[in-house]
């Protein structure tokens, strides 16, 4: 019988059922990383620098071709360099260590932050499942409406902590940073990075990481070999580099391989999705301004909106791992959030340029797993790096990126093994002694209230920050699948049974999700699709996140016991897939279309239902995949 643990690992190995016959090319390299995020651009930024004299030698040679510097290379999975997804403002101390004269102009959408506001809004519609006590808040705040710093159904809070301030930072778009960061990287000529190459997995030999396999190609949806059948290379390497973010396959492995310390998981999540648009052009949204919203559409929602220059904002919402409910749809809720009056009044008119949905890591420091181990390391936010009570990853990622490259140098230079033992010694003990490590066990903490409810949540959080770690509210943090109730159980007393049942039917036979159907049923309306900005998922997809898929490729994302989704009562990978590429399907097994994927991993740790033996893992799979998001301003 397959345990747990034997399927987490089956999984991660490649499909393609490698055999005897199967003839893999091999490359010798002397350092390979995988992934192109912030945290690999950090590291590679840094050792760039220094791998090479002025004159032109090797400041370190490399071990598989001596008398060159170091061979190092970087594989993305993405079709380009700054197609993912990310926020951004930060306070950018990181950025701005690696490059002292960094100026904003030379980015494009870069902007100083100007002004920061925390806003709670009320619910406009009356459909948001609010708590007694908050509706009894609302009622008293309408009731004040004329002694508060009350504007269109929203309070402009006249304080706000200083650990969410991000003065002295930077608005930035990720996409044209990294892609700013990548010219800048392979200029030196120091690095090569090659997007559109997913990495299927680390090689693993006696305990020790001794490279990366590529991914096949020229294989069906189960991976099986097809006509132009091309076995992915095996790259080796006596230090691998591991910054696949947070639902990194390569990050899975090692951490089903190696497990996690004692008393670590990773159980809090969010996913996170944005739009990029065109304000109209009178807009009095001022470049560098931060917005940070809170109470709708759902209390447990959290909203982000930052102004580029010309004209240009990023904005968005975080549904978290907390949030009780089956339709955790964040497509459907960003069209609500983004129509709320204080919103409504400065994007009305206002043109989708670009859209895409990316999963955050919410565990933070306890969800660190091991670091380091012979002949690999961890950075980013798949090493436990995002910091939850300042909302704030790109600076971190980036810096545990630049302390192991320090270390790296310090390593070869000294003609020192890239060991456990040698990289505790170097990469561990500078991480530890950082203020990323500090301000993560501020945070470590900080959003456990929110286990039992928002209104506990903020007040943990806010205890958190401000008695530096010291205090917060407890509440144990759960696998996700055991926070979410059976549509059935959660529409109780609002959709009879049966009712739920016919719009089961009917969206099964239109192939579509639930979630539309009830929320309208409990009085959220329509969407008035106006084309440009209010535009259906599909146009999204197409049109904001231009999303593609190669042929040739396996289904990145599978369904490892069918017979737990026959028995799934909620279906969540439909509701709450971020590129409606989950659909319903054959005998309650639902359909993935790779075509539509945005690569966000939500999937992942949504699904409903454990696998057996391993009650931390859940049963979709999230493989290494091509294709996703094509667009650079996210
Ligand atoms: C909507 C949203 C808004 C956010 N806003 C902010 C913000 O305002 N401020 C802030 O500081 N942080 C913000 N964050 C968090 C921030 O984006 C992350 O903390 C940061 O991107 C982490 O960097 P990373 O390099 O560790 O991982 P990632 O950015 O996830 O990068 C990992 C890279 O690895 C690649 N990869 C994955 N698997 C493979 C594979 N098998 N082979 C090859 N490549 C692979 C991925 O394609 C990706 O490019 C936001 C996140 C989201 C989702
Ligand atoms: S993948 Fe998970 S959530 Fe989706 S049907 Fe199967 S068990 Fe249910
Ligand atoms: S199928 Fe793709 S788009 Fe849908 S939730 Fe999973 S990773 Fe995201």
């Amino acid at each position: 019988m397959i345990n747990g643990t034997e399927k987490c690992m089956e999984i991660t190995a490649p499909a393609h059922g490698d055999s005897a016959e199967v003839q893999r090319q091999r490359i010798d390299a002397d350092i390979v990383c995988v992934g192109f995020g912030p945290a690999t651009a950090g590291f590679l930024t840094t050792l760039s620098k220094q791998l090479v004299n002025q004159d032109g030698t090797p400041a370190v040679e490399s071990a598989v071709m001596p008398g060159a510097p170091p061979q190092v290379l970087c594989y993305e999975r993405a079709d380009d360099i700054g197609f993912g997804v990310s926020g951004v403002v930060t306070r950018a101390r990181g950025l701005r260590a690696s490059f002292p004269d960094f100026d904003p102009k030379n980015i494009p959408m870069a902007a100083p932050v100007t002004e920061e506001k925390v806003v709670y809004l009320l619910d406009p519609i009356g459909a948001s499942r609010r708590s007694r006590t908050l509706r009894a808040a609302d009622a008293c705040i309408r009731a004040l409406r004329g002694l508060l710093p009350f504007q269109d159904g929203a309070v402009e809070l006249p304080w706000s902590p200083p650990f969410l301030h991000k003065t002295g930072g930077l608005v930035l778009s990720m996409g044209q940073f990294m892609q700013w960061v990548g010219a800048q990287v392979q200029s030196t000529g120091a690095v090569q990075i090659w997007p559109g190459t997913p990495v299927a997995e680390a090689l693993i030999e006696d305990h020790r990481v001794t490279g990366v396999r590529l991914l096949d190609q020229g294989v069906d949806k189960q991976g099986k070999p097809g006509d132009g059948f091309m076995p992915g290379m095996d790259i080796h390497a006596a230090l691998t580099v591991v910054g696949d973010g947070p639902v990194g396959p390569i990050g899975q492995q090692l951490d089903a391989q190696f497990g996690l310390p004692e008393g670590h998981h990773m159980r809090d999540w969010a996913v996170g999705m944005k739009f990029v648009m065109d304000l109209p052009a009178d807009t009095a949204l001022q470049p560098g301004t931060v917005l940070h919203t809170f109470g709708f559409p759902e209390p447990e929602i959290f909203g982000f909106l930052y102004v580029h220059p010309d004209h240009v904002a990023s904005l968005g919402i975080f549904v978290p791992s907390w949030f009780d409910t089956p339709v955790r749809t964040a497509y459907r809720y960003l069209q609500h959030w983004m129509q709320h009056p204080y919103l409504w009044r400065h994007l009305k008119g206002s043109k989708l340029r670009s859209w895409g949905a990316k999963t955050l890591g919410e565990s933070g420091r306890r969800g660190e797993p091991h670091l380091v181990g012979d002949g690999f390391a961890r950075i980013g936010e798949g090493s436990g790096s995002t910091n939850v009570l300042t909302g704030s990853g790109v600076d971190e990622a980036w810096t545990t990126g630049a302390q192991l490259a320090e270390s790296v140098l310090e390593l070869l230079k000294a003609k020192r093994p890239f060991t456990r033992q040698n990289l505790e010694e170097t990469y561990l003990k500078r991480r530890r002694a950082s203020w990323v490590e500090v301000e993560a066990r501020v945070a470590e903490r900080s959003r456990d209230g929110f286990q039992k409810g928002v209104l506990r949540g903020m007040v943990g959080m806010a205890l958190a920050g401000l008695t530096h770690g010291r205090f917060t509210l407890n509440g144990e943090p759960v696998p996700p699948y055991k926070r979410i109730p059976t549509i059935e159980e959660y529409y109780r007393g609002r959709i009879p049974e049966r009712e739920i049942q016919q719009l089961r039917q009917e969206c099964a036979i239109k192939g579509v999700s639930l979630h539309g159907a009830l929320m309208q049923r409990c009085g959220w309306p329509a969407i008035p699709y106006d084309g440009q900005l209010l535009v259906s998922h599909q146009d999204a997809l197409l049109l904001g996140g231009k999303v593609q898929a190669p042929p040739g490729y396996a289904d990145h994302v599978v369904f490892l016991y069918p017979e737990l989704c026959e028995r799934c009562g909620t279906k969540i990978c439909i509701e709450l897939c971020s590129g409606q590429a989950i659909a319903p399907g054959e005998g309650g097994v639902p359909d993935f279309d790779r075509e539509k994927c945005v690569h966000c991993g939500a999937c992942y740790w949504n699904c409903a239902q454990p696998i057996p033996g391993n009650p931390e893992r859940m049963n979709i799979a999230f493989r290494a995949g091509t294709g996703g998001l094509h667009s650079a301003e996210n």
